[in-house]
């Protein structure tokens, strides 16, 4: 049993002023792993004024400087590996393969991060003018739960490119995950206060963040309910937002697609994260004249997914991260059935031997129409909705009939189909003819699935506040 009982503040683990405990439990067994103190409005306060402080000298560090605190964070992340696969294996119930995955992002993360300090011009000629992109001051990092330390490792490793620095609230439910890279960040010697790191629930150190007038930006990543409480507080203090929300991302498959590559690439866009991700491709559009073949093919793959330990290599569905994210994803089977769509493969209940854990069957549903909710709301869980359309328009009317638009994804045999297709869609990322991350390409939403983009350059922008001196 672990009790974490610190949270970090201007260069030190420290015991949080808040008294609550937070029990960390096993999705994988509902077993109870351990237990963490919880930060208040008080440890917040404190965490925000030592990033004030710190910014001060921080902000005027050299790209020379930055680059070699990017480099020692990455060198103590590379010692940890297995740790860092284990934990997530261990506490968030995500498998072995997804944080393997999540492992070498943590790592490009830095990358990526030295790539845009050794590239971008952080003064530039505008007009007649000289323009200073300035480092905005203390930002606020507010993550959930599904990729926990991937999240930390991008937005701070951006920060620090910046100049800026960092308060970072993580989910409560990832502190184990959250205590290891506390470790290497520690180790990895940057100025005191340059992040600081506080457990504690949402409403309590999420809402000290939002509200705090020191805190001059929050980058968020969560929820669209949330994400529009935090818009709504933040506007008090004018901080600036970046918001990565949630998604319902369509799959079009075009007619001329080879169905033997489409079809697993669509399983494992919809299955990705045992269905936890904001980007699944949750809505696969195909033909109305492909359906009888694209229903055989997506049965047979699902019921030869493995779902189970995800401490096992070969495991592809690992549980739910909670009971209440599992009964979640159940509620909304039950609201597939109660609309009329019929369930093609899974269902409700729990795959038969895993009853201790948070597991759910893989589940598609065909007859389904765009206005069912299965269809409208995102799930957060293994669930695919197939709904068929007859011509190319129609394909991408419904794509665009959502009020997300993180992204999207389409296959065809004709890449140059494909990409006018994609230039159709209203989302942040389109994926043609596959599954990737270009972490020098901007990442975010169109519609309710946020506002403002990561990674590159315009997700450094977002760090930085131009100063134009005109003479
Ligand atoms: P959530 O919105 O409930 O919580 C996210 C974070 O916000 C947590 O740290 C939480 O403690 C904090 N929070 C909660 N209430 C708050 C408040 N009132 N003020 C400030 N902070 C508060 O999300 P979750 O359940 O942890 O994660 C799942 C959601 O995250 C899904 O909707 C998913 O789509 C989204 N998500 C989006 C992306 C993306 O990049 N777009 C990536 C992953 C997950």
């Amino acid at each position: 049993m672990k009790t974490i009982d610190k949270i970090y503040i201007d260069g030190e683990f420290v015991k949080p002023k808040g008294t609550a405990y937070f029990d960390l439990i096993s999705p994988t067994t509902n077993e109870k792993l351990g237990k963490v103190l919880l930060g208040n409005e008080e440890d917040t306060q404190n965490a925000i004024n030592a990033a004030k402080k710190a910014f001060k000298t921080f902000s005027k560090t050299t790209a020379t400087e930055r680059i070699q605190y990017l480099e020692n964070i990455q060198n103590s992340i590379k010692k940890r590996k297995n740790d860092f696969i284990n934990v997530m294996v261990e506490e968030y119930g995500g498998t072995f393969q997804f944080a393997s995955v999540s492992y070498e992002y943590m790592l490009k993360s830095f990358d990526s991060a030295i790539n845009l300090l050794n590239n971008y011009e952080f003064t530039k000629k505008m007009g007649e003018s000289e323009v200073q992109m300035t480092p905005i001051g203390v930002v606020g990092i507010i993550i959930p739960w599904n990729s926990s330390n991937g999240f930390i490792c991008s937005k701070l490793s951006t920060a620090i490119v910046a100049g800026c620095t960092t308060v970072i609230k993580p989910s409560e439910m990832s502190a184990q995950q959250t205590q290891l890279i506390t470790e290497c960040l520690h180790e990895a010697g940057l100025p005191i206060g340059v992040f600081n790191i506080v457990n504690g629930l949402g409403e309590i150190v999420g809402a000290e963040i939002s509200r705090n007038p020191d805190i001059a930006k929050i980058s968020f990543t969560g929820s669209t309910t949330v994400g529009k409480m935090i818009a709504k507080e933040a506007v008090n203090t004018m901080k600036r937002i970046t918001l990565e929300l949630g998604g319902k991302s369509p799959n079009i498959i075009l007619e001329d697609a080879d169905l033997s590559k489409a079809i697993p690439l669509a399983i494992m866009a919809a299955y990705m994260n045992s269905g936890q991700a904001c980007i699944a491709g949750t809505r696969l559009l195909v033909p109305e004249n492909k359906l009888e073949e694209v229903k055989l093919l997506v049965k047979e793959l699902v019921l030869n997914t493995v779902v189970g330990d995800p401490k096992n290599q070969n495991t592809a569905i690992g549980p739910m991260v909670s009971q209440k994210q599992y009964e979640r994803v159940q509620n909304y089977i039950q609201i597939g059935i109660s609309e009329g769509a019929e369930i093609l493969t899974g269902g409700l209940g729990k795959p038969a031997g895993l009853e201790n854990g948070n597991f759910v069957k893989p589940t598609v549903f065909i007859n389904v129409n765009n206005q069912m909710r299965i269809a409208r709301e995102e799930i957060f869980g293994p669930v695919l909705s197939i709904i068929t359309y007859k011509t190319e328009e129609e394909a991408i009317e419904i794509a665009n009939d959502t009020s997300y638009g993180l992204q999207a994804y389409v296959s065809s045999a004709d890449e140059k189909r494909a990409h006018n297709i994609a230039s159709q869609i209203s989302a942040g990322r389109v994926q043609i003819n596959g599954i990737g991350h270009d972490p020098m390409a901007p990442f975010g939403g169109f519609k309710q699935s946020g506002i403002g983009r990561e990674f590159g350059v315009l997700g450094l922008e977002a760090y930085l506040e131009p100063k134009a001196l005109i003479q």
